[in-house]
């Protein structure tokens, strides 16, 4: 009986194993051909930015959009940010992805600003490579000169645990980044540690509030509560406060009552891309979903 029990507890194991390294050699398999993948996206034109609203919570006004990548490889199908960014980091392709999201958004920017959109603002998420490039400063204001794009017409979101990985350097290239005139948002606020301290030090114009935070409201005390302190937070930092991942009328509500500034959401509108943005914006859709006359 012993040797039978240690012969299943091996065969076990070895299942184990087997199961163990068929499953990371899929994973692996699977990063290695996005990775050929992503590298040849750009030549071929596979990328897309969709772009989302963002509505000003008191008066229902679209302020801006957030812009957000997509990628439609050759083979079909559509593969999300959350899924290939990552990868794009590890490979080093972000940097030229960067490049063509900055450039891409900038020329979308300037066209909503000819068409006389004013006011209007693209937001642009920087991944940590970018920002540590040191060109960046560079490389922002190129885009914008290339695209004739206003500088105000831009905002760049940078995540809570970019800045503090190395706040000094960080500092010095906000600072250089807000002397060309683009507003810096932190992007997934309150899923970070940062120091409040130094939160204080950085040349910021925007918190935006993670969403998980905001599912789970009003109904979940502990959300509601983070959610309340973050604002009041921002307001006393005289920061603009957002909440993303607004789903429900009930968390609008709620968010409009603890005079959060702005709101970016489902309930509102997914990205889209940016001739039917445009087609939403003129159609009123937007103010309808906002003062709740439509569903
Ligand atoms: P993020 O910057 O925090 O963007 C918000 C994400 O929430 C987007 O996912 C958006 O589509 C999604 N979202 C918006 N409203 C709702 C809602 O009401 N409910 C829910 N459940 N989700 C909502 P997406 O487009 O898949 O992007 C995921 C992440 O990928 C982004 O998170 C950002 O970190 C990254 N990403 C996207 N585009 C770019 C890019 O151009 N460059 C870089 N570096 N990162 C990007
Ligand atoms: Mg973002
Ligand atoms: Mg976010
Ligand atoms: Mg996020």
């Amino acid at each position: 009986h012993a040797d039978a029990a240690m012969y299943r507890a091996k065969e076990c194991g070895r299942n184990n194993f087997q199961f163990y390294t068929e499953e990371l050699s899929a994973r692996n398999a699977q990063r290695m051909y996005l990775t050929n993948g992503l590298r040849q996206a750009l030549d071929r034109n596979e990328f897309q930015l969709h772009y989302q609203p963002k509505l000003e919570a008191r008066s229902g006004r679209v302020v801006g959009v957030e812009a957000l990548i997509r990628w439609f490889p050759a083979g079909g199908g559509m593969i999300s940010p959350a899924e290939f960014i990552p990868i794009a980091e590890e490979s080093g392709l972000i940097i030229p992805i960067g490049d063509w999201v900055l450039a891409t958004a900038c020329k979308q920017a300037a066209g909503w600003r000819r068409e006389g959109r004013d006011g209007f603002r693209v937001a642009v998420n920087l991944s940590a490579a970018q920002l540590k490039n040191r060109d960046v400063v560079q490389v922002v204001a190129q885009a914008l000169r290339d695209a004739d794009c206003p500088a105000d017409a831009l905002d760049l979101e940078i995540t809570e645990s970019m800045l503090m990985e190395n706040p000094e350097k960080v500092s010095r290239t906000l600072q250089g980044l807000c002397d060309l005139g683009v507003r810096l948002s932190i992007d997934d606020f309150g899923t970070g540690y940062s120091s409040l301290n130094y939160l204080k030090s950085f040349p910021i114009h925007e918190l935006k509030i993670d969403q998980t935070f905001i599912r789970d409201i009003p109904g979940e005390a502990g959300h509601a509560s983070i959610v309340k302190a973050i604002i009041d937070l921002a307001h006393s930092m005289e920061l603009i406060v957002v909440a993303e991942g607004v789903e429900t009328a009930e968390q609008k509500a709620f968010l409009e009552r603890e005079r959060c500034d702005e709101l970016q959401g489902y309930l509102f509108s997914k990205p889209l891309p940016a001739h039917q943005l445009g087609q939403l914006l003129d159609s009123g859709a937007i103010g309808r979903a906002w003062s709740g006359t439509v569903s």
